[in-house]
């Protein structure tokens, strides 16, 4: 007998070939299958009279088949079926189908059919290309219907799911649902196998949305638990408690050339109360480019340090990680701190005004005594020979572009051998502060960093002129270009950038290609008189590095850039910055590069190239508030570009409910309520299972 837990290879119609491919998408036991979701739907509900209005849409028609057959064309090597079926009105409909030749044999001629596709027409037939199709004897599963379509790999199709599920569904009465009756009672959410027939087989998109909304608060009420354990978690620890001294604050403060905003003083005093605690911080500060985070972070530094501590600052890549190193010996240029680069390319130490190179295991030896006070680093920092003795302060800038481990690592570098008291010490965790340039939404920093107190520059230093945004339609161009090379006569500096051409992760050599022709453009045809640099992903770190710095000192007047010009790249002198292919890019990620310029005294530009002017962009004209862009992108374009759902891990379904703020809000007080009345999930073991193999799969730090 079959039941939700019988393994899938039991399954009489499920072959090893399937399982195979099943085991691959984690799914193991019937009650994996019935819980794997599909993605999106097929609107193929619409069964109507073949007729000339629905030329273009999705829909799906029945009828009786009055001719089948196969063409072989053997040159091209290729089957074509081709079925006529008429429907009630006499109205003929041709459908055809590559390389599929078995799909005659279903629809003999005088059978009836549904077919399901885009509806074309050519004056005599009615024509769909490829359709669904479905013998009407049948229950509308593939077509006539929302059709789900479910994510496939090699070897399996959405169709086969939809029989394989079809079968299975009644089995899942029997999985018991995590939400308990009183939770859905109250918000009026359907039982789990309700949820899970209508997610498979709706029977109308209203019941679909109600099924789905069912999961999002399954999911998010999931995330809030794991979210709360995590904080839990963090407030057992023991770290070092660092004492607030005022004097010392107050005097660095008062010495610094400009007057902080109120939204530093706030987030430093916040991050000041937490390291007086002795458990660990795990605060994130959330600023927009340029609105000050690194001098949040130095006064929290130089609290440490001056409680005889040490600090690990790890940036994403190397060239931050250097700029970093210079800002903070700047700052700190009249402290006595040692202050040390340590990425794959650098092992340098700042010493009272001498940069100086020395070797990699002289370098770990003074942090392993802690003679260096401040480590700042890529993920050389992370490497298992690198040995604090008294880490105090993990600072993590631009967070989102770590992975969770490798956070994970850097924290749990805790002192054990060289500890004056190892019993003591074995316990202590570092404070985490973690920085992000990306404004995230309020209410996606509830769902997703619920683990983390928050502390947000929401202002701006005041001596900040707004960029003046503008998008360009293509006849616009050449006006921008002459004034681009008024501005560099005034000897201003322009970033052009270019979007990937692919959408990818990475980028390939196809987006090289495309940025090399664009300096070669632009150096001869429109600025032959300037000296252009170009940077891509593709080159070395110290090669990039190297660009980056002739940038800085002014021997390139332009640098055309693929998007990997880094976030938090400080170059006051430029003042343009221009975006090609503009629609390839989100609001925020605009954003983020706008922020490259504005960053001097001068009046910033950012001109955005637009073939379609879309009217998504209008916000980038009005504002430069990068809170309010990355609201209404949330609202435009949902969650997944904050937290792409790779990192994440949390299903689409999830992801799309997650605008819903009161959504969030309910899940987050209904586990607050549960874990008060039982921390550890003993009553609630279904809950507790779902939350271990939930854990497993997602990342909320
Ligand atoms: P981000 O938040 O992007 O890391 P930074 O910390 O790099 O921003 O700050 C950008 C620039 O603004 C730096 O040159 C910094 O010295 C300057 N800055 C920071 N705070 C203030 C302030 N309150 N007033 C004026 N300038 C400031
Ligand atoms: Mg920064």
């Amino acid at each position: 007998m079959l039941d939700i837990n019988t393994s899938l290879k039991s399954v009489p119609r499920i072959t090893p070939k399937y399982i195979r491919v099943l085991e691959k998408l984690g799914l193991f036991t019937v009650k994996d299958l019935l819980l794997y979701l599909p993605f999106r739907y097929d609107d193929f509900s619409k069964i109507v009279p073949l007729s000339n209005d629905f030329v273009g849409q999705a829909i799906t028609a029945e009828g009786k088949i009055i001719k089948a057959k196969n063409n072989r064309l053997f040159r091209r090597k290729m089957t074509i079926t081709e079925i006529i079926l008429e429907d009630q009105n006499r109205n003929l409909l041709k459908a055809v189908w590559f390389n599929q030749s078995y799909i005659l044999e279903n629809f003999p001629v005088g059978s009836t059919a549904r077919f399901s596709g885009k509806l074309g027409t050519n004056g005599k037939y009615f024509s769909m290309s490829n359709p669904a199709f479905e013998k009407s004897t049948r229950d509308a599963t593939n077509t006539g219907c929302l059709v789900p379509i479910y994510s496939e790999t090699s070897g399996i199709t959405s169709k086969w799911i939809r029989w394989q599920i079809k079968t299975l569904l009644p089995l899942a009465k029997n999985i018991p649902d995590i939400l308990s009756v009183e939770i859905r009672k109250k918000y009026n959410l359907s039982d789990i196998y309700t949820t899970l027939s209508q997610i498979h087989f709706p029977d109308s998109s209203e019941k679909l949305i109600r099924a789905q909304k069912r999961m999002a608060f399954q999911e998010m009420f999931l995330v809030q638990l794991k979210t709360l354990e995590i904080k839990k978690e963090f407030e057992e620890k023991d770290s070092n408690k660092i004492k607030f001294d005022e004097k010392l604050i107050k005097n660095f403060v008062s010495n610094l050339p400009f007057k902080l905003t109120n939204a530093q003083r706030k987030s430093t005093f916040e991050i000041l109360k937490d390291l007086e605690k002795s458990h660990p911080m795990n605060r994130l500060l959330n600023g927009d480019v340029g609105s000050g985070k690194t001098i949040v972070a130095a006064i929290s530094a130089l609290q440490t340090i001056s409680a005889g501590y040490q600090i690990a600052l790890m940036a994403p890549t190397e060239v931050l990680a250097r700029q970093h190193f210079l800002s903070f010996s700047e700052i700190f240029k009249n402290y006595d701190f040692n202050i040390a680069l340590l990425t794959s390319s650098y092992k340098l130490v700042y010493q009272k005004n001498k940069n100086k190179i020395i070797p990699r295991n002289d370098l770990l030896e003074k942090i392993a005594s802690g003679k260096i006070n401040l480590v700042i680093g890529t993920h050389a920092l992370i490497q298992k020979d690198v040995k604090f003795r008294n880490l105090a302060l993990v600072i993590i800038d631009e967070q989102h572009r770590f992975g969770v481990n490798q956070r994970a690592t850097l924290q749990q570098n805790i002192p054990r051998e060289s500890a004056s008291s190892p019993r003591e010490s074995a316990q202590q965790v570092p404070h985490l502060l973690t920085m992000t340039a990306t404004p995230i939404p309020r209410t996606l920093a509830i769902a997703f960093f619920g683990s983390l107190d928050l502390s947000i520059l929401d202002e701006m230093p005041k001596n900040r002129k707004p960029i003046i945004t503008k998008i360009i339609a293509p006849t616009g161009r050449e006006k921008v270009y002459s004034f681009i090379r008024s501005e560099i006569k005034k000897n201003r500096q322009v970033f052009v950038i270019l979007p990937l051409v692919e959408e990818s992760l990475s980028e390939s050599m196809l987006d090289v290609k495309a940025v090399k022709a664009e300096h070669e453009r632009l150096s001869r045809e429109i600025f032959p008189e300037f000296k252009l640099g170009l940077l891509h992903g593709k080159m070395k770190a110290k090669e990039k590095e190297e660009v980056m710095e002739e940038f800085k000192n002014k021997n390139f007047d332009i640098l055309v850039s693929t998007s990997v010009v880094e976030v938090g790249i400080d170059i006051p002198n430029a003042t343009i910055i221009v975006i090609e292919n503009v629609e390839r890019f989100g609001l925020t990620q605009l954003h983020q590069f706008r922020g490259r310029v504005g960053r001097g005294k001068e009046q910033s530009y950012c001109f955005l190239f637009s073939e379609k002017k879309p009217a998504r962009l209008n916000i980038m004209e009005k504002t430069n508030d990068g809170f309010e862009i990355s609201e209404h992108d949330l609202k435009l374009r949902g969650p997944g570009q904050f937290f792409g759902t790779i990192q994440s891990g949390l299903p689409d379904i999830a992801m799309e409910h997650l605008s819903n703020v009161k959504l969030i809000k309910f899940a987050r007080t209904e586990a607050k309520d549960l874990l008060e009345n039982d921390p550890k999930l003993k009553g609630h073991p279904l809950l507790a299972d779902a939350l271990k193999k939930f854990s497993e799969k997602i990342h909320l730090e």
